[in-house]
């Protein structure tokens, strides 16, 4: 296994155990309630906050199967950006003194719900959700942040501002699930990123399964590119990266999709009905980069590009991580062969 998805274990395991927390919270909220309308309020937030955990739980399997896409460009800092959340949440709960007290125990239910209208959640329930074996979150949990909502309501003159509060995590809300569609491009390059990429390739795997059609993927990773930065600068590199990208995405046809898949690595999915040969479309996009960087800035820049192709035939995630993992293995052979060349 490596080690990406050794840290996607270890952020789901935090997934799971935030709200593992949330729900013996307000589990211990239900049972010390006396009022029958609280009661069945906090009863059916821990119903929900179990089901998350499930949810975390069935993405845990996958990933420990391989099978779960990385949808995170910089995973060491969400994995640390989760502790803390874990870790905030634990000394909230940690640190109550009343259970009775409604202004207490809803100041905080919001704190932990706030913490979970993160972005990356719900990135990752919006990733998630074509997943087989995993439920789809991202409508779940709207309701539950509505239902929250409406409770802060129900409490209402019980605790200040809870009007303000409720419009704030509806807005938060809102706000998570456009940049969890919208945020699917790289500032730099402008091609879609990591996650824009699985994005837009899984409705595309389900359909090759269907239809029994070949798929191929590339990646392409710079040579020496260090160098190129060491040599010119960070800023040189970083226009070496855009023009890269450009000729990656204008050399494939329309219908294929490309991305950057990390630094100066890049991803390209491309539909094998009509195409004589990817390892040609492959071919061509290495020359085009060796010839056009070199024209058009100066610098002579070259890719080595591993290729893998199969039919979808069993599960989506599965053939996908594998053809990956293929394509990653030819790039490392066109990589000891001695660079700027196609492997497939
Ligand atoms: P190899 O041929 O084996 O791939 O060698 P390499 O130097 O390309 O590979 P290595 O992984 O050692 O270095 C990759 C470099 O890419 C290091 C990193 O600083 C640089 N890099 C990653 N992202 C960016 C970026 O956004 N901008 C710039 N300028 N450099 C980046
Ligand atoms: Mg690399
Ligand atoms: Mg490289």
């Amino acid at each position: 296994m490596d080690e990406s998805n050794k840290k996607l274990i270890k952020i789901l395991d935090i997934c799971i155990r935030i709200d593992a927390q949330a729900f013996s919270f307000y589990s211990k909220i239900e049972k010390s309630c006396t009022d029958a309308v609280f009661k069945a309020f906090w009863k059916s937030m821990a119903e929900e906050e179990k089901d998350h955990v499930l949810f975390w739980k069935s993405a845990y399997k996958l990933a420990e199967r391989d099978l779960l896409p990385n949808v995170f460009e910089d995973l060491s800092a969400t994995q640390q950006k989760f502790e803390k959340i874990l870790a905030k949440s634990c000394e909230l709960i940690k640190n109550v003194k009343d259970l009775s007290n409604p202004s207490e125990i809803l100041t905080i239910a919001y704190r932990l719900e706030f913490y979970m209208l993160n972005p990356e959640f719900a990135t990752m329930f919006h990733i998630f959700r074509t997943l087989r074996g995993v439920e789809n979150m991202e409508g779940k949990y709207e309701i539950h942040v509505n239902e929250f909502i409406q409770g802060l309501m129900k409490y209402g003159e019980k605790i200040p501002d809870a009007e303000m509060l409720g419009d704030t995590l509806q807005s938060l809300w809102v706000d998570n699930k456009r940049l969890a569609r919208e945020n699917t491009l790289d500032l730099l390059t402008g091609i879609l990123n990591r996650r824009g990429f699985f994005n837009a390739v899984n409705p595309m795997l389900h359909l090759a399964h269907r239809k029994k059609f070949k798929i191929a993927i590339m990646i392409a990773d710079i040579d020496h590119f260090k160098t190129v930065n060491d040599t010119y600068g960070h800023q040189k590199g970083d226009e070496v990266l855009k023009y890269v990208a450009g000729i990656i995405d204008s050399t494939v046809r329309k219908s294929d999709i490309s991305g950057r898949y990390g630094g100066e690595e890049f991803i390209i999915y491309a539909d094998c009905r009509d195409l004589a040969s990817e390892k040609a479309v492959a071919e061509k996009i290495r020359e085009n980069i060796e010839i056009k960087t070199e024209d058009a800035l100066g610098i002579k820049v070259t890719v080595s590009i591993g290729v893998a192709s199969a039919f979808i035939s069993g599960s989506v995630e599965k053939d996908m991580a594998e053809l990956i993992g293929k394509a990653d293995r030819n790039l490392y052979r066109a990589k000891a062969e001695g660079r700027n060349r196609v492997v497939n």
